[in-house]
This record gives C-alpha cells, structure tokens and sequence, in this order.
C-alpha cells in the first residue's frame, strides 16, 4: 500500500500521541512508507531534522498543499518495537473498531518520570532452624503478618519487598520490627547482587515428568527450527502447565530472546510470581494492578533495555516494548478478562497472536477448559494442540457428586444445602479439614425457572432464557434480549403445570447466614464484591483462609480461579446452573469452566477431595460433563448447539450498540440501520452468508439515562464484518439524526449485552 499523504507522531509518549502531523511522501519513498515505519522529517520554524513514525495514511491533503513538507527520509533499520507497536494498533483499529488515538493509547507505555525506586530483597537472617522456632512462637502469639511472611521465607528462601508488601500485606513497620528482632535482611540491590542469588534456601523446584518434558523438546526443536506455531496446552489443573511454561521459557532466553506471560489478574497470586521468580530470579518485570503509571514505565523501560527478559502481567503486558521477542504466553485463556471492556474491544488472544506473527514469535495458550474457539482452531490444526491429562504431583481428581435438588424440596429440605452437603461439611469440621462453598453470581435473580421440574423459561427463536422485566409495572414480561421477542409473565409452568415457578437469585450472604445457623461452632470467611472493597480485601481474605484461620471460604466466582489450598478436600457448588441461563451463547461454556475450576480446587493436597454440585438440572450436557470432567463431550455438545445456531466460533459475530438519550431515537436509528444493512446485503448478494439478528433490547436497557438497542451480524469471516462496521459508521456519520445517537461494536463478545 502506498500514499500521498502521512501522519505523523513524533514523540511517542502516552500523552503527545493526539499530536500528528501531516507531510507529503516523496514519490521515490512512497513504495517504502507503511503504517509504523520510522522516518526523518523536517520540523518547527528551523526545519530541523527530526525522527517520527507514521500512524495514518492517506490520499487526500488536510491543509493547504503548499504548507505540507516533504518526509525527509526513511530510517533504514529493521522495525523498531514502537514502529511495531504502531503496526499492532492499527491492526487493532481495523479489527476491533476504534479510532487510531484509541488504539494506540491502548498499545503505547505511559511516559513519567518517576525518581528510581530501589529494588530491595528479603532473607532470613537465622538458619532454617531457628526460623522454624521463631514461626512456632508468631503463631503463639497471633502474629499473623509476621507468620505470612516467615512462612513465605521458609518455602522461598528471599522474597523482593515489593512483593512482600504488596501481595503479602506486610506494612513497613512490621519489616522495620522483624529486622530489629534480628529475624530478617533487607539487603538493597547491589547488596544483593554482590552476595550472589542465595538459593539454596528455596524448596527445589519439581523435576519435569515425561509427559512434560515431551512438550518442552518440541517446543525446542520446533522454535530453534524457527517455526512460529501456536500451542494449545489442554491441562487438567495441578497438571503441571506453569513448569511447562517456564521451561519453555529457558528455550526463549537461552537464545538471548523475551518472552511474555499473560495471567489473568485475580490469579496472579503470590504463589504464582513467587515461582517465577524462583525460576527465573531478578530477570522478570512483574506487572500487577497496584503499580502506578510511573513504576509500570519503569518496568517497562527495564524490557526495554534488556534488563528483564521476562514480563509477567494482566493482558496489558502484552504491549511491553520487547525488543526481540521470541514467546507469548496466555495462561487460562478462556477467561473473559482478557477481552477489553473499553473501546477498543480487542481480545488478547488473537492480539497476542497477531503481535507474535509481527515479531516472529510462538505462542502459548493454557488452559483447564480451553475456549471453544481455541479448541475448534486446534481441531483444524491451526493451533498445535498439548494434552495433560494427569495432576503433576500425584494427586488424584476430586471425586465429584451430583446432588438433584428436586428431590430434595420433595423430601421437604427447603434448605440451600443438600443433606449429602451438611453431611460432608460436618465431617470436614470433625477432621479438622477445609471446605470451600461456591456460589454461582451469574445471573442472579434474572431469569425464571421452575423449581419442580427445573423448567427454564425460554425464547423460542434464540435459546437463551427470557429475562424477567417489571418495570413496576401490573403486568410483568419476559423478554429475550437476542431478539426483543416478549411474552407475558405468568406464575404457571409450561413444561409440568407447577405453579413453583419464579425468579431465582440468592446472596453470598444469605448463604453465610444460613451456615452459620447450622453450624455454629464453624468459623467463616466469605469473599463477595462487599467483603473485598479495593485488592488488600481480596488478598488479605485468601491468605487468611490459607493460614488456616477459617473452616469455611463462602464465595462467588472470585474464590475459584487459581488458587492452591492444600487443606480443602471438599468444595460444595451451590445452584451450579445459575450461569447456564444467563442471556447469552457462551452462558454453556463459562459454566463448564467455573464448575471445572471449582471441583479442581479440592484435593490440592495429599488427600482426596470431593465436590458437590447441586443443580435442579442434572441432566444438562453442562452439569454431566463437568460432574464427569470430560471436556472432549462438553466440547462436541457445545459444538453442536453452536453449528445449529451460527454462534462462534463456526461464525464470526458483530454486537452493534446504538444509544441515544432519546429511547424513540434509539429505536428509530437501530431499525433504519438493519434495514440499511440488510438492503446491502442483498445488493451485495450476501444475505444467505451473512445475517443480522434484532434490533433487541440489552440487558442493560438504559445506563445513565442512555437507552440502549442492539444488533447483531453474524458472518463466516471476520473480514466481512469489518466491512459491514464500516458500511454501519459511514451510514452513522451521515444520517440525518446523526448527532442524537452513538455506535459501539463488540467482536465476538464475551458478555450478554
Ligand atoms: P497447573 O499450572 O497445570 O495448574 P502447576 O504447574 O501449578 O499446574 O502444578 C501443580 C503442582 O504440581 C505444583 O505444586 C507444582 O509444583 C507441582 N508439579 C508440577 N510439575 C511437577 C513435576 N514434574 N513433579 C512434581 N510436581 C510437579
Ligand atoms: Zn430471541
Ligand atoms: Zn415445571
């Protein structure tokens, strides 16, 4: 592609980009000029030569011609990171929907000086010992911080501060107190570094078994072949996934390349960096929610000049300015907090994935319950596909328990535990042993259901349940937020005539409630949105449980991803499908991972553990194969309900959000856009491979005093729905009524809208 016309940015820090300006490319250049390339550009009143990348082109002059200058030259290098970073936001613009200043404050580091921050590590001062009585005598006394960290130390031999503060919770004055009591080191960087990497005082790490090894040497010999392939590691949790990683990640480094390694947020534990830190010593740079922009730049600035050559971080890590990068890993892929929630809506994985092919590098994708278009692109053998069937550390899989509660409200228990779950629990409190009960949040109190023939009240063009809608009103409906189909409620069920129908939904809290009434002499912890105001909440609560301060962990999906209590034998899932009817097609495939994450938190230890799934649908494909853990007949269900209905990943699907202040307004402008879209479509003759589903109204029907409509497009290629948004954003922008409304798209979502 070749243009008349560049924008130009020259300081690429977070807060110029808005800034570009316009030259002329010299004909002679044209051929060379792309999206990203660095260039020489005359500047200012002097016309000094200056360095700037292009992040637009185009064929038409935005001034007059006569004050446009001529780019100067091209940087004849290969392409810096930043030229590829700006390569990577224009493919997202492209893909996802955005402008380019969007894209590219999502992909370019914040710039600020901040004053450098020393690094300091943490040691025992005692031998191993004496740090073992020192433990015993916090314990006596109730100490806890001080026990969360000299346990920390006993297992990990050094800890930096950073993370003792910021994910163990240990304040200054308790580091200043356990340093005068002779207990700990605080030795600053060079000290540290002059001393050697003392880690002998660490567990060792596991040898790798067979099946684990295996994957490394491919991995090896396909990466020092040069090949760039996309894995998928399919590994039933414990499996051993993150020594995989890590391993794969030596292949990386020994060959003087970086590798980053994506964790969703909420398991990037303590446990987790710690591990990585094992590994790989001082030579990672940790990215978490609690750096501010300034040390997220340091950060970055030490990938940057090679300082680190490992980034461990949520999804934004992915933009780290790496300058030879030779692995991307994605650890629990299928998680939906790796799709953006702000415009632009991309999606890390095929980010990631896209970046890689940039850059010349492989990818990883981890997962218990792969997403199901990873899986499909596996089968396709688009991605290379690793299997773990066995825990690493020769614990079994939990042994799982399916409960009917319609046979329980028929033998009267009005209770939200089953018999065979008070049973469990006591005896768990007897042993002394933890038990952790899980409340499925997702659809809380929305859709209607009968409790005695478990009946979901359904729409009958989309298969989504209806979700029920007063409004105050005297007469209640259902509604389908797919495609606006409504119906009248009433308190009758169709499928068996009860009259035990209604809207479901229970609190966290009613739960502890309940617990506590039935047993008093246990001691709960219950982690839901209340009890975890800001990140120390959440912490602080999972490290007291595993400090073995509670019997009982009550929580919402929040207790369930990542992490390793070894003391837990028996989890307990209440109302498991809850989340099968929520509003949207993925409702089936997060529930097979949320109750698939759940049962992997029992038995984490050397003792089995059992799991308890108590549903009013124990025969749905979702609850059998969890309850079995078979993810192979989760997937080939799934698959068929998708074929049959054209939801990803068989096709490629479009949300487009229309809001306005007015609701008419919104209405109108929805229903003339699908029309214009569906005329397209048939000048175009594309209206038997693509199709447009709604206008319907979200979930969300008005936030902020905006009224909502959505559209749907579903099509076989993603290539065609970027054309179709275009179409959509250029009827938009000149539409009579243009300035009364807004269009947002979603590719693929993630979420019921
Ligand atoms: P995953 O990431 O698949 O959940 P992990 O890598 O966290 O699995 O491993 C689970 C547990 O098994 C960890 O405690 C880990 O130290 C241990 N482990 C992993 N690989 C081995 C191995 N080859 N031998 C013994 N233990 C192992
Ligand atoms: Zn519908
Ligand atoms: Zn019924």
């Amino acid at each position: 592609m070749s243009a008349r016309y560049v924008d130009i940015i020259i300081d690429i820090s977070h807060e110029a980009i808005d800034r570009t300006f316009q030259y002329e490319v010299p004909l002679a250049l044209q051929e060379s000029v792309s999206i990203g390339t660095q260039v020489r550009i005359p500047f200012g009143k002097g016309n000094r030569l200056r360095t700037g990348y292009v992040i637009g082109m185009g064929e038409e002059p935005r001034w007059a011609v006569d004050k446009i200058k001529p780019v100067h030259s091209i940087v004849e290098n290969r392409l810096p990171v930043e030229g590829q970073l700006i390569r990577l936001a224009a493919w997202i613009k492209e893909t996802y929907g955005s402008t380019m200043y969007q894209a590219l404050t999502t992909v370019m580091p914040v710039k600020r000086k901040v004053k450098p921050v020393e690094m300091k590590t943490l040691q025992l001062a005692v031998n191993k010992e004496e740090g073992r009585l020192r433990l015993l005598e916090y314990q006596r006394k109730n100490s806890r911080a001080k026990v969360r960290l000299l346990e920390a130390l006993l297992q990990h031999g050094e800890i930096p501060m950073e993370l003792a503060k910021n994910k163990l919770n240990i304040s200054p004055s308790t580091l200043q107190r356990l340093k005068e009591e002779g207990t700990i080191d605080i030795l600053s960087q060079t000290k540290y570094r002059q001393a050697g990497t003392r880690r002998h005082m660490a567990e060792p790490e596991p040898e790798l078994n067979p099946e684990q090894r295996k994957l490394v040497e491919e991995f090896r010999n396909d990466y020092l072949e040069g090949k760039e392939n996309t894995y998928l590691l399919h590994g039933v949790t414990g499996s051993g996934k993150t020594e995989v990683y890590m391993h794969a990640i030596d292949v990386v480094v020994q060959q003087g390349q970086q590798a980053i390694v994506l964790i969703p947020e909420i398991a990037l534990t303590f446990q987790t960096v710690m591990r990585f830190r094992r590994h790989f010593g001082d030579r990672i740079a940790l990215l978490h929610s609690r750096l501010n922009a300034g040390e997220r730049y340091d950060q970055f600035q030490r990938i940057r000049n090679g300082e680190a050559d490992i980034v461990i971080g949520p999804r934004s890590a992915l933009f780290a300015p790496c300058t030879d990068l030779g692995l991307i890993i994605i650890d629990e892929e299928q998680e939906s907090s790796y799709k953006s929630d702000n415009v632009p809506k991309y999606h890390t994985r095929e980010t990631a994935i896209q970046r890689a092919s940039m850059s010349g590098a492989s990818v990883i994708l981890g997962s218990a319950t792969p997403s199901l278009d990873s899986y499909y692109r596996a089968e396709q053998g688009r991605y290379v596909l690793w299997e773990l069937k066995e825990r690493a550390n020769k614990g079994t899989l939990p042994q799982v328990e399916v409960v009917d509660l319609r046979e329980e409200l028929k033998q009267g228990n009005r209770s939200r535990f089953s018999f065979r779950l008070q049973e469990l629990i006591g005896s768990r409190l007897k042993a002394g042993e933890q038990t952790m009960i899980f409340m499925n949040r997702r659809g809380y109190s929305s859709f209607v259901s009968c409790r005695s023939c478990g009946e979901v009240v359904r729409c009958p063009h989309c298969q989504v349940s209806l979700t029920y809608h007063d409004h105050h009103s005297e007469h209640p409906k259902l509604l389908c937020h797919y495609c606006g189909y409504t119906e009248p409620y009433i308190r009758k069920c169709k499928a068996c005539g009860s009259t035990l129908i209604g809207r479901f939904g229970s609190g966290t809290q009613m739960v502890e409630a309940e617990l506590k009434e039935q047993f008093p002499e246990a001691r709960i912890l219950r982690m839901d949105a209340d009890t975890t105001k800001g990140k120390e909440g959440h912490e602080e609560i999972l490290s007291a449980f595993g400090e073995g301060e509670a019997d009982i962990l009550v929580g919402t999906q929040m207790i369930v991803k990542g992490h390793d209590f070894p003391n837990v034998t028996l989890v307990g899932i209440l109302a498991a499908d809850l989340s099968l009817h929520s509003q949207d097609y993925m409702a089936g495939e997060r529930t097979f991972d949320l109750l698939t994450q759940a049962a992997g938190r029992a038995g984490r230890g050397d003792r089995p553990g059992t799991v308890v799934i108590q549903t009013y649908d124990p025969e749905h494909y979702v609850i059998e194969t969890a309850a079995r853990q078979d993810y192979a007949a989760f997937y080939e269900n799934e698959m068929a309900y998708r074929r049959i209905l054209k939801y990803p990943p068989v096709c490629q699907m479009l949300a487009v959000l229309i809001t306005a202040e007015k609701e008419t307004v919104s209405e109108r402008a929805a229903a003339w856009l699908k029309d214009k879209l569906c005329r397209y479509l048939e000048e175009k003759n594309r209206e038997t491979s693509m199709q447009v589903i709604g206008p319907g109204i979200p979930m969300i029907a008005k936030i902020k005093d905006i009224y909502r409509r959505i559209l749907y497009i579903k099509a076989e290629e993603t290539a065609s729905l970027a054309e179709a948004r275009e179409q959509l954003e250029q009827w938009a922008s000149s539409a009579e009524t243009a300035e009364e409304w807004k269009l947002y798209f979603d590719l693929n979502p993630m979420k019921g809208y």
